[in-house]
């Protein structure tokens, strides 16, 4: 077993094809319908918000895809990632698990998004798109769209969630260094922005609605295309370049997880991270737990239903099937900004429901001190996202201690947590506390969902 701290590959060993997992698994997942007739989806009615290559992708069942050449120069800049074997998170816990966490925080933006961001400008490019519309919660995936839209020379306007717009100023920042425009949401540039404003002058805002302002946008110009930076199946596909890595980097030790953990949102990075050894697993060559980890202030597969709902707030999006707490659920303002939505990926809700994936919650003072503890053994500060997938894998090396199991646990560390200091000045002052999330409120805003026919 390696001692090694940092594995890493050599730019000739990138993998140059993403994985789509769809092509092994059991049944495909249920199409997304149309809103209005409730009949799948078809390209046509994609076609005002994503390119036709994307929408391929979105749709297909095709195993392999090859990753451009174009797009493979700009991965360059940061890729192939690094691995680490987390030896002095191992000592301070005094377990015999061993961790390693693929680290995405290499990044220009800091995080795993690039990885979708990057080909998605791309494709858009090649089909003579003026400009790029998007959400951003965090601000990680805005700051992500706009590092790609500078390389390939397209526009980039980009709406984020009051709340973070106010407490994120520096991704704001980022935005606008590589180009991008950015407006609080709900913003005055939309009807529905004006009429949640009118209602709620202080309104937070939320992911849901902040992806209605982006999308009215697109549509109602033939040179604007939209971009959304998790939940679709293309963007999963994108971001599987990391469990390729991690498989590969992992031999390189002789290594194979028993335990797969990752922080979902929208589910981008826990696919990224999780699919290419899914297919490992189903093919028979090693069998992990595969573990999704949300926040119990937003628990959408532990405490969600499996659905048709919207993606956004105002119900403009095509209905998918996935485990949603309702698209008008407007949770906490947690710090974990990324992982405040209300639905999750319908290839991870269904996969869920295939049993092949497990799913747990975690409070947010607990990711906190996972954080810490990780910080000052590790050295990197993480994102408040990936805490959760910290927190996880610390619990799992506890039990590793009880039980005297030499587990081998891998995670992703989808970004480093910079530009995420304030909610940590927070934590350390003791001002964050865990809210318990009322039934009632999910109860309510799954009144929402809509009712369709058998
Ligand atoms: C956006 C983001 C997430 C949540 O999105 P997923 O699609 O679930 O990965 C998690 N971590 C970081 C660092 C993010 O930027």
């Amino acid at each position: 077993m390696g001692q090694q701290t940092k594995i890493l590959l050599e730019e000739s060993e990138m993998p140059t094809k993403w994985y789509n997992v769809i092509a092994d698994l059991p049944e495909p997942p249920p199409p997304p319908l149309h809103p209005g007739t409730h009949q799948p989806a078809a390209a046509d009615d994609l076609a005002p918000l994503f390119p036709a290559a994307l929408i391929e992708q979105e749709m297909t069942a095709e195993r392999y895809i090859n990753i451009p050449e174009e797009v493979l120069e700009v991965y360059r800049l940061w890729r192939p990632s690094p691995l680490f074997r987390a030896h002095r998170l191992e000592k301070l816990l005094d377990t015999p698990a061993r961790i390693y966490y693929k680290y995405e925080g290499v990044s220009p933006a800091g995080s795993h998004k690039p990885n979708t961001a990057v080909p998605q400008v791309w494709y858009n490019s090649q089909e003579g798109v003026r400009k790029l519309t998007t959400e951003t919660g965090a601000g990680q995936w805005g700051s992500s769209l706009a590092f790609a839209c500078a390389q390939f020379g397209i526009e980039c306007e980009i709406w984020q969630g009051a709340a973070s717009y106010a407490s994120k100023p520096y991704r704001k920042t980022m935005m606008q260094i590589w180009g991008g425009e950015v407006h609080p949401s709900p913003s005055t540039r939309t009807e529905f922005g004006r009429k949640l404003l009118a209602e709620d002058p202080d309104h937070p805002g939320s992911l849901g609605i902040a992806i209605s302002e982006a999308v009215v946008e697109a549509v109602e110009d033939p040179s604007v295309r939209y971009a959304l930076g998790s939940v679709l199946n293309h963007v999963l596909l994108h971001q599987t370049i990391i469990g390729e890595e991690a498989l590969l980097q992992l031999a390189k030790v002789g290594e194979t997880p028993d335990i797969l953990v990752g922080c979902t949102g929208g589910g981008s990075n826990f696919g990224g991270l999780s699919f290419p050894f899914l297919r490992e697993k189903l093919a028979g060559n090693m069998s992990p737990i595969i573990r999704c980890v949300e926040p119990a202030a937003c628990p959408t597969l532990t405490k969600g239903e499996y659905r048709y709902d919207f993606g956004d707030t105002a119900g403009l999006t095509p209905l998918m099937k996935m485990h949603t707490l309702g698209h008008r659920f407007i949770p906490e303002p947690i710090h974990a900004g990324g992982l405040r939505y209300h639905g999750m990926a319908p290839l991870v809700s269904h996969i869920y429901e295939l049993g092949l994936v497990e799913a747990t919650s975690v409070l947010q003072t607990q990711c906190f001190e996972a954080a810490i503890q990780f910080a000052r053994s590790e050295g990197i500060v993480p994102a408040p996202e990936p805490t959760h997938a910290i927190a996880a894998t610390i619990d799992e090396a506890k039990k590793c201690k009880e039980s005297g199991e030499e587990k081998v646990i891998l995670t992703a560390l989808c970004g480093h947590g910079h530009l995420d200091l304030p909610a940590y000045e927070k934590f350390l002052s003791g001002e964050i506390k865990d809210l318990d999330l009322a039934e009632e409120s999910i109860t309510e805003s799954m009144k929402s969902v809509p009712v369709l026919a058998e």
